[in-house]
Formats: C-alpha cells, structure tokens, sequence
C-alpha cells in the first residue's frame, strides 16, 4: 500500500489538472498499454492498471479531495473498484470511452446500425440561387422484405451460437487479465442463422433501387452537405437506418463567378459607350435589367448592383452583383467609323487629357533619373 505510486505522477498531470485534462491523459495511458495492443506483456498490464485506478480516484471529486489531503491512505475504506480484473476497468471507463476499445471491452456488439451514404448532386448556378426540388434515384440496402431482416428462411429460427453459448462474447486470458471479446462465431449477435433466407442468402437485407425527394434551399454553395436522416441504408434487425448524406456540387456558369453571396460579372461596353456613358443592359439571375452608366469609364470599372447577388442560406439578406466593365477597341472598323476616329485623333493630338499629362510627366522624369544615375555610375567608375 505504501509502495503505491503518486496518482497526479502516474498520470503525468498536475495538481491543477482539471476534469478534461484528466481524461485525456488518462485516454492515452489506456490506448498505449491497452491488452489487446500489448498481448502478454505484463508489465503494460500493470501500468494499464495503475492509470485506471488513477483516474478512477482522481476523476470522483470526493475521493480526490481524499487523496489530496491524506494521500492513499484517505482511499481507504473508500470502496475502490477492483482492478485485479480487466473486466472491471472495461466497465468502469466502458461509456467515457465508448468505441475506443474496440471488441475488449464490449458486451457484446448488438445489430449494427445502416451505413450513411453520400449522394453528389449536381446543380447550376439559377438552381443554387433559387432552391431546387430534386428526386435522387440509387440503389441502397433495405430489409429484406421475405425474412424481414431475420436472414432465416420463413419458419426457421436462428439457433444459439455454439462458440460463445449464446453470450455474444467470449473471454480469452491475456497476461493476467481475462478480457472479453466479441465472439467470432456470431460477430457478437449471439445467434447464428442456419437456414437462410432464399431472398436475402441469410444477409437479411437487399440491394433495393430508391427514389429520394430532396429540397435544396436557396443560397446552397457548392460541397455543402445536407442530412436526410433515416434514408440511408437499413441497419440490422432492429437497428436504426444511416443518413442520406445530400452534397450539393454547383457547376460553373458562363457568365457569373460567385464569390461568397455576391456574383462577379463581365461586361463588355464599345468604345463610344465607355466615353459618352448612358444605358447598357446587364444580366442577372431574374434576367436582362437596364443600367445606367456615367460618361468616361475606364476599363475594369465596376458598378454594383445591390440584392441582385445569392441569396445567403442563413441570413436570406441577397448579396451584390459587381459588374466589371471591360471596353471593347472597335476594330473591323467601316469607312464612315474609321473616317471619324480619324478626326478624332486629330483633335486628340492637340486637346491632351489630365491623365495623359501626367502619364508624360512621370515618363520624363524615370528617363531623367536614368540618365542622373548613369552619370553617377561612370564617375565612379574613372
Ligand atoms: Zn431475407
Ligand atoms: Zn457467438
């Protein structure tokens, strides 16, 4: 008793540690010097030991508030589980660690739950924007309709498993422990089928074609995932069905690029739109709509038009469509535009705009810091 070691110590935790803490230090020690990883080696059994009665103490605050005053000593009497049996580890820690021990520490395994299944639905982008109805049709596991999930054949039964009489486990010696295992016969269901179904071979389930109704709401975004419990695959006899999972996958439009909840569009405007400004006709999810545009836009302007974007799935608040204006060069121009353009450019060589003043000054002045710096170079060069 006196030899025992220091609880916090064993765990590799501090006084302070608290209830999450605890258990994670305490997960690690059980999956590292678990028996099934560690099969006759006794020494990992005695530390896979140790930890559980570790946390079996500090995990209940009555008994660490004990041990924190008197040490090992304040244990007793307490009425600790006794390690001796892995068994009893097994059940103590069974539900905090539920599926983490994997066949050791389980009872038995019980009818299995139906596998989810994934369905990749695709969509365009007026489907995303608006919501969708949609019947997905495929092939999923149902109980089967002759034996009605039993796997026997009308009027048989299934027998007791002979392996583990019926018990869904069976114990196996493994250091000094005896630990429970899910029984191989029977996989755990503690019954064996001995005349099987014709309709089924005994499985208890078929591969059915179904179709499945399922709306997708406005605003949907590419892989996202929609649950439709209950509509995957039949589980065992008495077991419950897996989930439909619905993930939505939204093609590419030609002419919008979504960009959270709003929708980025190209628009071409001529030459002479650009410069005189007025009205062009964009396109959006409910159609054509007429926009105005101001004189002397630039190439890669952008106009917003506000509540014309996606709809946000969670908010419902509509995102902006951004407009990116691109200017078209006329080209395959007639005599009558060419002749213009030409008079145009004439005026232009004597009316220089803002932006082309400033443009030449810049450009000047890179040309005479070239020339600065390249004299200063050859002077050092001599
Ligand atoms: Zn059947
Ligand atoms: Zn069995």
């Amino acid at each position: 008793m006196t030899t025992k070691r220091d609880f916090y110590e064993i765990l590799g935790v501090s006084k302070e540690a608290g209830e999450e803490e605890l258990k994670k230090a305490y997960r690690a020690l059980a999956l590292k010097f678990h028996p099934d990883r560690n099969s006759g080696d006794e020494e990992a059994a005695q530390k896979f030991k140790e930890a559980a009665e570790a946390y079996a103490v500090l995990s209940d605050s009555d008994k660490r508030h004990r041990y924190d005053r008197y040490g090992h000593a304040g244990l007793e009497g307490m009425g600790l589980p006794d390690f001796g049996n892995a068994q009893n580890i097994f059940d103590f820690v069974g539900d905090l660690f539920d599926g983490f021990f994997g066949g050791g520490g389980r009872r038995s395994r019980g009818p299995q739950a139906g596998d989810d299944l994934l369905y990749r639905l695709e969509i365009d982008l007026f489907q995303a924007a608006k919501g969708c109805k949609k019947s997905l049709s495929f092939a999923r596991k149902e109980t089967c309709p002759d034996c009605s999930g039993t796997g026997c054949r009308k009027g048989t039964r299934p027998a007791t498993c002979r392996q583990c009489h019926g018990q869904g486990v069976v114990l196996l010696n493994q250091g000094f422990f005896r630990v429970q295992q899910v029984c191989r016969g029977c996989g755990g269901r503690r019954t064996i089928v001995t005349d099987p179904c014709t309709g089924c071979l005994g499985k208890g389930r078929v591969q059915a074609k179904r179709v499945v109704d399922v709306s997708i709401p406005a605003g949907a975004f590419h892989g996202m995932q929609l649950a439709l419990r209950g509509e995957g695959e039949a589980g065992e006899a008495g077991a419950p069905r897996g989930d439909l999972i619905v993930e939505t996958l939204v093609r590419e439009h030609e002419l919008f690029r979504r960009e959270g909840d709003h929708l980025i569009c190209q628009v071409p405007i001529t030459f002479s739109q650009a410069a005189l400004g007025g009205e062009i006709e964009i396109p959006t999810l409910d159609g054509a709509i007429a926009q105005k545009i101001k004189p002397g836009v630039q190439a890669g302007e952008v106009v917003r038009v506000p509540g014309k974007g996606m709809p946000n799935i969670r908010s419902r608040r509509t995102g902006d469509l951004v407009v990116v204006l691109t200017v078209e060069t006329p080209r395959n121009l007639t005599k009558r535009q060419e002749e213009l353009l030409r008079e145009m450019a004439e005026i232009d060589k004597s009316h220089v705009s803002p932006e082309r003043t400033g443009f030449f000054e810049k450009l000047k002045s890179l040309f005479a810091g070239a020339e600065e710096s390249g004299k200063t170079r050859e002077h050092h060069g001599q």
